[in-house]
């Protein structure tokens, strides 16, 4: 029997003031009882979101004649067909997810995830997946990855169901950019910038780090995609990624795009240079090197795998890494990022109850659903993945028979997805002896890491300084001169937590003095004296002593060791260098 012809889907956007996007699917040859599905969760983002949630007005018809459509559980239909003919389905689902992962429209834009957007057809996903944008609001673009069909009209073609989701659109008005890394063509798109955004920078700079990863990876050999495309939105406050197999969409604040005469060393802009340096790098490590778990999984349920850590870990190292190879950022300003990670780590009690192999088994249920408990009760595996990554990176180099960048291209080598065995196997043969004991340690233990004395080897000192108020008594808060200081974490052991303060609170004054923010205090607190508290909770004020003790969480710096030996100066340059 010849293959049944390629589901075709629709997308309008005649329904702007609605949000509601218009879907259809041409299913030729369909089955007597039809599965049809929307995914729960998409590739990358480790969270349960239940795109069907906002499906509506789902119909079914066969040669004109309406199909019962039964629905099974919160995310899948079966249609009862009647003979061969074409099922034609239509639905409209609600687009108002400001995020990267979902889907938006309005009167200005529109941008979606196909999880968003196109129920599977059951037992037709394997093969080629057809999709047609509908008529478009005058002067919109389209920026996609996905190949199109024809050079005419907006019709595209996918190899399977799994790619047609992994191609994000942007719709509308934006800026485009292109580039060349490698023979390769890149296109940069951003919506949302303030008039006067440096294009011309961001684009140079994006070429060197792009260049320096295709690099890493291959020498002087191509990367593994045709064409790649950065849909990048500039909104208002935001910051986020995610990482697709030949394009990536990102959400970065206005203010950290570059403008004539952005410094270097602008903290907002190596922001946004880090994300794109990070969702580029999944394009090897994640959405190709994959682990076995996440290759082909099935988006009806979690995918469980315990190796975040080096897929969230090791890509959050190399991104900073590479922004210094790439001259993007001084050794300095590296070092300045590499210690915010030691801090996150450092400000995370719950290092010592969750290893960051069981932290990635668990970001289903803790890491992508944050709250107050958080912080001790577990790890973020992109942090200490990160410092888990610099230690093997660096203690390789120690040691003198490799680095972390052979280890990856041994693994890209194997050409299949990855297990923790294959992991442990590039690090033997790469560093000629086992690295197991490490992996227990860094990977599966909860104990300190040893990247201080790691560092000293490369030139480069830590140092704890005293911190703020915060981390003196073990708090995370927010605040600011209208909303006043709010503690959204009590840290498990410190000085906050045996006084009784609790997340939620609103604190108020300290010995007698009214706070605007926090560190105020300072000026007038004696450290080695119990603090009168005066906090607000649930409509009561409260009077707490805060005993004096240790600093929870001392501040880390990191920096160029001055008296460091010519030869540890020299592992450096190679370290960031490349
Ligand atoms: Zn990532």
């Amino acid at each position: 029997m010849a293959a049944a012809a390629a589901p075709h889907y629709r997308v309008g956007f005649e329904d702007r003031a609605q949000h509601l996007l218009r879907v259809s699917l041409t299913l030729p040859a369909p089955a007597e009882r039809q599965g049809l599905a929307l995914p729960v969760w998409l590739p990358g983002s480790y969270l349960l979101r239940e795109f069907a949630r906002h499906l509506q007005d789902l119909r079914a018809t066969q040669g004109g004649r309406p199909v019962p459509l039964e629905q099974v559980d919160k995310t899948r239909w079966v249609a009862h067909c009647r003979g061969g003919a074409a099922l034609e389905l239509s639905w409209r689902v609600h687009a108002l997810d400001p995020s990267v992962r979902g889907a938006w429209l309005d009167g200005e834009r529109a941008f979606f995830n196909g999880s968003s957007l196109f129920l599977a057809a059951e037992g037709r996903t394997e093969g080629p997946q057809r999709l047609s944008l509908g008529r478009l609001p005058a002067g919109w673009d389209v920026a996609t990855a996905m190949p199109r069909r024809a050079a005419a009209g907006q019709a595209y073609e996918a190899a399977d169901y799994a790619e047609l989701i992994d191609h994000p659109f942007e719709l509308g008005r934006f800026w485009c950019g292109a580039f060349d890394v490698a023979g390769v063509p890149h296109e940069l798109v951003v919506t949302g910038a303030w008039p006067g955004f440096d294009g011309a920078r961001l684009l140079a700079d994006a070429t060197r780090l792009c260049r320096q990863q295709v690099r890493l990876w291959h020498g002087r050999g191509k990367p593994p995609f045709a064409r790649y495309v950065f849909l990048l939105r500039a909104a208002d406050d935001g910051y986020g990624g995610l990482e697709h197999r030949d394009s990536t969409a990102l959400l970065a604040s206005r203010g950290d795009l570059p403008r004539p005469g952005t410094a270097a060393d602008d903290a907002g802009y190596l922001r946004l240079l880090g994300l794109i340096s990070h969702e580029y790098f999944h394009a090897w490590n994640v959405k190709r090197l994959a682990p076995v778990e996440l290759a082909a999984p099935d988006l009806g349920r979690e995918a469980y795998t315990r190796l975040l850590w080096w897929f969230e870990g090791v890509t959050s190292y190399y991104d900073d890494l590479l922004l210094a190879r790439s001259g993007l950022v001084t050794p300095a300003g590296y070092l300045g990022l590499l210690a915010s990670h030691v801090q996150a780590v450092a400000a995370t009690p719950g290092r010592r109850l969750q290893s960051v192999a069981q932290a990635s088994f668990d970001a289903w249920t803790r890491f992508y659903r944050p709250d107050a408990h958080t912080p001790n009760g577990t790890v973020s595996y992109y942090a200490k993945g990160a410092l888990v990554a610099a230690c093997l990176d660096l203690t390789l180099r120690r040691e003198g028979h490799g680095t972390l960048d052979e280890v990856l291209r041994r693994l890209w080598k194997l050409g299949r997805p990855v297990t923790e065995d294959d992991i442990a196997d590039a690090l033997a043969a790469v560093g000629g002896r086992s690295y197991r004991a490490e992996l227990d340690d860094w990977v599966h233990g909860v104990g300190e890491l040893p990247l201080p004395e790691l560092l000293r080897h490369v030139g480069v000192a830590a140092r704890a300084e005293q911190p703020g108020l915060a981390g003196r008594w073990g708090l995370r808060v927010q605040e600011g001169p209208v909303t006043g200081v709010t503690v959204r974490h009590v840290l498990r052991g410190g000085a906050a937590e045996a006084a009784g303060v609790q997340p939620g609170d609103e604190l108020l004054a300290i010995d007698g003095w009214r706070l605007r923010r926090l560190d105020d205090a300072q000026a007038w607190l004696a450290p080695a004296r119990p603090a009168t508290l005066l906090l607000a909770r649930e409509q009561r004020v409260l009077s707490l002593r805060v005993m004096p003790a240790e600093a929870l969480v001392p501040t880390w710096r990191l920096a160029e060791a001055e008296d460091a030996p010519a030869a540890a100066r020299e592992r450096r340059r190679a370290w960031l260098g490349g």
